[in-house]
């Protein structure tokens, strides 16, 4: 049985602390005297004004702020475990994060700091484990059917503009049983979704030796591509949240030939994972956050309870000023820019 780990849960609150402390606490009011142009909101900065996004101050945009990393596995009637969620569940957790304004986007997108969102939202990363059945199953139209994960997400996307059908599925070898790996990666990657390494056969990447580790990416990697000529891999899911020896082997590494690179290894806790331009990210062991409901077993770890902290301030979110050639952040604030990104750094 595939069961993920939260071997990070105490580390993650102790460096959460301290990167919170200090902190501009919740959201600069809001000066629409100094909002350029006239007439946008925070959501059609982009759209309507392209030339002059408005200005950071007016919403409250933090670049250097955290970002939700969402970890769903199966999406079923009857979980099975606290991994899992119930599709009604899931449906409502989407609703709330299109009323809370954040943008789905991919891994890679995140990772590679390839964020173009617009002015006063939020991004957060939607990312699937162990390519199940219960994620995205084609009917004989093609078309996802209405009550796996990609079929309500879309659903949801269809009904609140701007919240992107994006997310980010990790899979293993011969995915989406139901559907056929060829023909379910084909779909996820026409349909803008991004394809994912989570090894060959699950593995436990701690028990191999090197050559092992990497022969497990690297075929995986092979196998997707076979079934995908035009897929890039960059970003992989640790199975179990647990890392290799050395840790960097997640993120590039060769094998019979095959060499593979990603942009972000993913883990399986416990907390946001910061912001792509923070000098704090580090992409060998980004977290992720289990989708949880308030009331969950370990519920102060889910998405719930962080969804709650980013909201109210007690973490700072990750707001985007709607320009995507610069950061952003309100002046003094607790995170330092990462140095490959200070040119484009702009405190206010
Ligand atoms: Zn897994």
């Amino acid at each position: 049985m595939r069961r993920c780990v939260l071997p990070i849960a105490a580390a993650a609150m102790a460096v959460l602390a301290v990167s919170c402390a200090g902190s501009h606490g919740g959201a600069p009011e809001s000066d629409e005297s100094k909002t350029t142009g006239s007439g946008q909101d925070s959501r059609s900065g982009q759209s309507e004004s392209p030339s002059r996004p408005p200005s950071p101050e007016s919403v409250a945009a933090d670049e250097l702020g955290f970002v939700p990393v969402l970890m769903y596995h199966q999406i079923v009637p009857e979980p099975q475990g606290v991994y899992d969620r119930n599709p009604d569940d899931f449906r409502a957790e989407l609703e709330r994060l299109a009323r809370e304004e954040y943008v789905p986007v991919t891994a890679a997108e995140y990772s590679t700091g390839a964020m173009d969102l617009p002015a006063g939202t939020h991004p957060v990363v939607l990312t699937f484990d162990d390519s199940t059945d219960s994620q995205l199953r084609l009917g004989v139209d093609g078309e996802p059917a209405d009550d796996c994960a990609v079929g309500i997400l879309r659903d949801v996307a269809a009904r609140h503009e701007g919240f992107r059908p994006v997310a980010t599925f990790f899979v293993n070898g011969d995915p989406f049983p139901a559907t056929g790996g060829r023909k379910a990666l084909a779909w996820l990657h026409e349909n803008g979704f991004e394809i994912g390494n989570h090894t060959l056969n699950h593995a436990k990447l701690s028990a191999l030796p090197a050559a092992g580790v990497q022969r497990e990416i690297a075929a995986n990697q092979k196998a997707i591509a076979d079934d995908v000529p035009g897929a890039r891999v960059l970003s992989m899911g640790l199975p179990f949240g647990i890392q290799p020896d050395p840790a960097r082997l997640a993120l590039a590494g060769s094998h019979a030939g095959v060499s593979y690179r990603h942009r972000g290894a993913y883990l399986v806790g416990a907390n946001p994972a910061p912001s792509p331009y923070a000098a704090s990210f580090d992409p060998v062991g980004v977290p992720r956050i289990r989708s949880a409901g308030p009331d969950a077993e370990d519920a102060e770890f889910g998405s719930s309870r962080w969804l709650d902290k980013l909201a109210d301030g007690t973490v700072p979110r990750y707001t985007s000023d709607g320009d995507p050639d610069r950061i952003s952040f309100p002046e003094g604030g607790r995170a330092e820019v990462a140095g490959e990104h200070r040119e484009r750094a702009r405190p206010y």
